[in-house]
């Protein structure tokens, strides 16, 4: 079971000709209600690509909290880790207009999954073959999961998103971080390759159309992107990470896994939407022919 423990979001999205001045207000062409949040999206990323997933999260008493726990359910992920929390759920407002995107993310309930609610599904973290989390919950609930995991030997895989979250407490117990680019360089510096040396194996750095890069102990391994036509990168990098998760929890080689990641990733960039573009395991196993 790959248990993956982070947020649970509904992301509004409204779409105008320009972004609006302050205080001006302007007519949109689009909006649309989607599920969404890093800790759900690669949920359910793993679950399309066959992969057994149990999801611990928090929703609202809102509609968006029936919503989004049927959305996972209909996905095939297990939410009896998901709980019910008093008020709204998580959302995500987010702005795109000229070529670019505003975001807000309002955390609602996924900041009532608490250290103790961590502690009671203690069972489950322990018996799990991989955990998944990202930054997008209280930090000492990340921390607590992370120390759980550790003890019970359960890998980990910390997707340091957003990365003003991450803590140098994380890396004692060497989780397998996958950020991005920028991320990397939020976390380790300008010279965050030299870091990629410092944790062999366990550092996994995205870069977009190009793929991924780690150290292998020996040396450094670029794995290539898929070279595609992009509509809608969102939700690239929970695709990327949700792949990774199956292709470990099966036990592939490191290359192996990346390249089964990027080969879904890049299945996503192709179609509009987070969840909505994500692929299932025979289009993804075709794309690595
Ligand atoms: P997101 O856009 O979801 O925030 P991210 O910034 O977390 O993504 P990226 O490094 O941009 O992470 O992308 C993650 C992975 O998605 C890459 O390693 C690659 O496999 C795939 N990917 C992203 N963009 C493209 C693209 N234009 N073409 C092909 N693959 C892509």
């Amino acid at each position: 079971m790959i248990t993956v423990v982070g947020s649970i979001n509904m992301d509004l999205v409204v779409g105008t000709e320009r972004f609006p001045k302050q205080g001006e207000t302007v007519l949109g062409n689009l909006h649309a209600t989607v599920p969404g949040g890093k800790g759900a999206n690669q949920a359910v990323a793993a679950a399309r690509l066959g992969g057994q997933v149990g999801m611990i999260g928090a929703v609202g008493t809102d509609p968006f909290g029936d919503e989004l726990t049927a959305n996972l359910k209909n996905k095939g992920v297990d939410v009896s880790g998901v709980k019910r929390v008093e008020g709204p759920s998580g959302i995500a407002n987010i702005l795109l207009s000229e070529g670019d995107n505003r975001i807000i993310v309002v955390p609602g309930a996924n900041h009532e999954l608490t250290h103790e609610d961590i502690d009671n599904c203690e069972q489950a973290i322990a018996s799990s073959d991989l955990i998944v989390m990202q930054l997008e919950i209280p930090i000492p609930s990340v921390l607590r999961t992370i120390e759980i995991a550790h003890k019970n030997h359960v890998p980990v895989i910390l997707n340091p998103a957003p990365s003003d979250g991450f803590s140098e407490e994380f890396l004692k117990y060497e989780p397998i971080l996958t950020p991005n680019e920028s991320e990397a360089a939020m976390m380790f510096g300008d010279k965050w390759e030299q870091a990629l040396e410092a944790h062999p194996n366990r550092l996994i750095v995205t870069l977009g159309r190009d793929g991924a890069r780690y150290y292998d102990g020996e040396r450094h391994v670029r794995v290539p992107g898929i070279r595609v036509n992009a509509v809608d990168t969102t939700g690239a990098g929970d695709t990327f990470n949700g792949a990774l998760a199956v292709a470990m929890a099966e036990k592939m080689p490191m290359a192996d896994a990346i390249r089964f990641a990027n080969a879904a990733a890049s299945l996503s960039v192709e179609k509009f939407g987070a969840q909505g573009g994500m692929p299932g395991r025979e289009e993804t196993m075709r794309r690595l022919q």
